[in-house]
This record gives C-alpha cells, sequence and structure tokens, in this order.
C-alpha cells in the first residue's frame, strides 16, 4: 500500500502564552507500496510528531494523509491497519510468548486454528521458535523486542510504523535486529516508515532516508545519494562525518586550495563553491606534490585510522585511512601530505 503524506503540518499552541510550535511544517512524501522509508533528524524536528499523525494518534493542523487511496485524517487509528512497534516493548508481562503475539488475533476473534497457522510462520520468522511458553521476564531484550515485532506483523498491517524501536539495546544486539528487522520487511514487503535520530541505523536498514530539521524535510533519498551527494551543509554533517572546502568552481572543474580538480559542473555551481569531501576522500602519504600538513591526532579504530590534521591551504581536516594494517600509520606531530580523490568530491547548492 502506498502512503502519502500531502503538504501535512502539525502546529501546537504554547503553553506559557510564548510562540505556537510548528513542529511538522507542510511536509509533503510518499512512501511507495513494499517500500521502507525512514524519517531521521534531531531531537525536535517533528519525526516523531510526524510518525503518531500517521498513526492517527494526533490530527494534522493542516494537510491530507493517504493510504493508497483512502483519505485517512478522520479514521480513527485502530481502524487504519497500521502498527506502531516503539522501544518500550509494551508486551504483557503476565503472559507468555504465543499469547502476547497472539493477542490481536484473540481480540479480533480468530479461531483458534487459523490463530496457530499465522503464529507459527510469524514465530520462526522473528527468531522465536521453541520460546512461545517463556515469560517475557525469561527473554532477553532482544528477544523482548522480536516480540512486540511478531506481534506487530501477525496482523498483517498494510503500513508498519516503528517509533526509535531499538534505543533500548545495546550496540551489538542493535546491529543484529537492524538486518533482522530488514530482512522481514523485505519477506513480508510491508510499506514501513521508521524513525530514527541514529545515522548508522537509518543508513543500514533503509530505501530511503528523509533527513528533517525543524519540521521540514531537508533531503529525501537512498542512503549513497545522501551520503555522496548531499543538498546542504546540515545534511552532509548529519550524515556521517565530512570535510568542508571553499572553492572556486568553472566550468571542468573546481579549484581548491589553489589547485584545479577535474568535475562536471552544472552552470548553478559556477562560482564561490563549498565542497564536501568526506574523510575517506582524503589520502594521506609522504609524496611531495600534494597540500603539506601536520597531524594533529591519530585515532585507531581498527579497521580505519582517524586523523585530524592542519594544513596552511585548507585548514583542520578529518582524514580516515581504510584498511590502516596494511599501510603506514602517522604520529601527531609528522608532517605529511594530503591528496584529495577528485571523484568523491561533491558541491553543495549555495544556501
Ligand atoms: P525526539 O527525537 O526528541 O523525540 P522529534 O524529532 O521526534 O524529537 P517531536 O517529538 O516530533 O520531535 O517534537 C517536535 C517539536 O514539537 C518539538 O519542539 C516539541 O517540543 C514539540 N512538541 C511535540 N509534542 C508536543 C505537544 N504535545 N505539545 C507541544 N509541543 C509539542
Amino acid at each position: 500500500m502506498e502512503l502519502r503524506i500531502s503538504e501535512v503540518s502539525k502546529v501546537f499552541p504554547s503553553h506559557d502564552g510564548g510562540a505556537v510550535v510548528r513542529a511538522v511544517d507542510s511536509v509533503n512524501l510518499t512512501v511507495a507500496d513494499g517500500e521502507l522509508v525512514t524519517l531521521l533528524g534531531p531531537s525536535g524536528c517533528g519525526k516523531t510528531t510526524l510518525l503518531r499523525m500517521i498513526a492517527g494518534f494526533e490530527d494534522p493542523s493542516e494537510g491530507d494523509l493517504y493510504f493508497g487511496d483512502r483519505r485517512v485524517n478522520n479514521v480513527a487509528p485502530n481502524r487504519r491497519n497500521a502498527t506502531l512497534v516503539f522501544q518500550s516493548y509494551a508486551i504483557f508481562p503476565h503472559l507468555n510468548v504465543f499469547e502476547n503475539i497472539a493477542f490481536g488475533l484473540r481480540l479480533k476473534g480468530l479461531k483458534e486454528g487459523d490463530i496457530r497457522s499465522k503464529m507459527e510462520k510469524v514465530v520462526h520468522m522473528v527468531g522465536l521458535g521453541g520460546m512461545e511458553t517463556r515469560r517475557p521476564s525469561q527473554l532477553s531484550g532482544g528477544q523482548q523486542q522480536r516480540v512486540a515485532l511478531a506481534r506487530a506483523v501477525v496482523m498483517e498491517p498494510e503500513l508498519l510504523l516503528f517509533d526509535e524501536p531499538l534505543s533500548n539495546l545495546d550496540a551489538k544486539l542493535r546491529e543484529q535486529m537492524r538486518i533482522d528487522i530488514r530482512r522481514l520487511q523485505k519477506a513480508l514487503g510491508i510499506t514501513s516508515v521508521y524513525v530514527t535520530h541514529d545515522q548508522a541505523e537509518a543508513m543500514s536498514i533503509s530505501d530511503r532516508v528523509v533527513v528533517m530539521k525543524d519540521g521540514r524535510i531537508e533531503q529525501s533519498g537512498s542512503p549513497v545519494d545522501l551520503y555522496a551527494r548531499p543538498r546542504n551543509r546540515f545534511v552532509a554533517d548529519f550524515i556521517g562525518k565530512a570535510n568542508f572546502l571553499d572553492g572556486t568552481a568553472s566550468e571542468g572543474g573546481v579549484i581548491l586550495g589553489g589547485k584545479s580538480y577535474p568535475m562536471d559542473i552544472a552552470p548553478s555551481e559556477v562560482g564561490e563553491a563549498q565542497v564536501v569531501a568526506r574523510p575517506e576522500a582524503l589520502v594521506l602519504s609522504r609524496d611531495e606534490g600534494h597540500f603539506p600538513c601536520e597531524v594533529m591526532r591519530t585515532t585507531f579504530l581498527g579497521n580505519l585510522v582517524e586523523y585530524e590534521v592542519e594544513c596552511p591551504n585548507l585548514g583542520t581536516l578529518t582524514v580516515h585511512q581504510v584498511n590502516p594494517m596494511a599501510g603506514e600509520l602517522f604520529r601527531p606531530g609528522e608532517s605529511i601530505q594530503v591528496s584529495l580523490r577528485p571523484e568523491t568530491l561533491h558541491i553543495l547548492e549555495k544556501e
């Protein structure tokens, strides 16, 4: 089912006589059938409010919400055929795994045989096979989250909504759950909207990421798109690390720190240009002829080394040396040279 959000805004009255809060501001977004779209942004950007409007827990102040062809603005949450999975698992402590997952099916009045057959499939899909008779207190946090997930998908909703579902879990478990949610969502093909403020989570789980700020959409695109071609500084900074270099663009290339780099330049980009260079787009070496710099900080992270280097022509830069075990490590205080890989440079839109 396609979800369409058309010119939706949410205005909250002020509590203290101050200005009203425009939590969501004229948002347009279409989520295709079977697509998983993540709303990503800092605290207060309006992502939870937007999700709650989709679920039906908040009414939009302006605009329309469509589930397929059906306008759902005035449809109660329990009649929307959308289920919400959130971080406080909301599972019943006195019911075992089976009864927790079957809860909604029983409310709907399904026959025991139908409940059993639906349950069997879902319990195995979420990796809870053999745990049906356990109580929530006998489950790990990750397993409890799986119960919540199973309880949502067993209802076969047209829309799955996730509100920071993994924020209670430790880092390793979170990574595993991302993979599992992604696999399950693709297997079932349920249109999904996922809210998080964690960019790594958004990148790893989504078909498309929507970056929000101050109630508005800053940019929407595939994870690769947003990383390689952020529109502005906010998006570039929010999605991974970024160096910003001042340059001059003309037809055929850009000049950075006095050196010329060939690039495809659109007419609108000609003139003063702000260029994004991701940390792995910069290369450190002892070869002459590049930008001379001094290493200020070296941080070994296993799969990569992060350097902070100070370059008279370019400023302070963050550099990632990938596969560090295969190369030479540089120490703070060392003089080295930095070169740029032109194919990875990207020009921001003029503000
Ligand atoms: P977080 O990640 O911290 O949950 P968020 O991006 O989900 O943040 P929202 O919870 O959607 O942001 O809030 C957006 C803005 O609307 C904030 O400024 C918030 O203070 C305000 N807001 C949210 N709910 C209400 C409410 N019920 N009454 C008044 N203001 C509200």
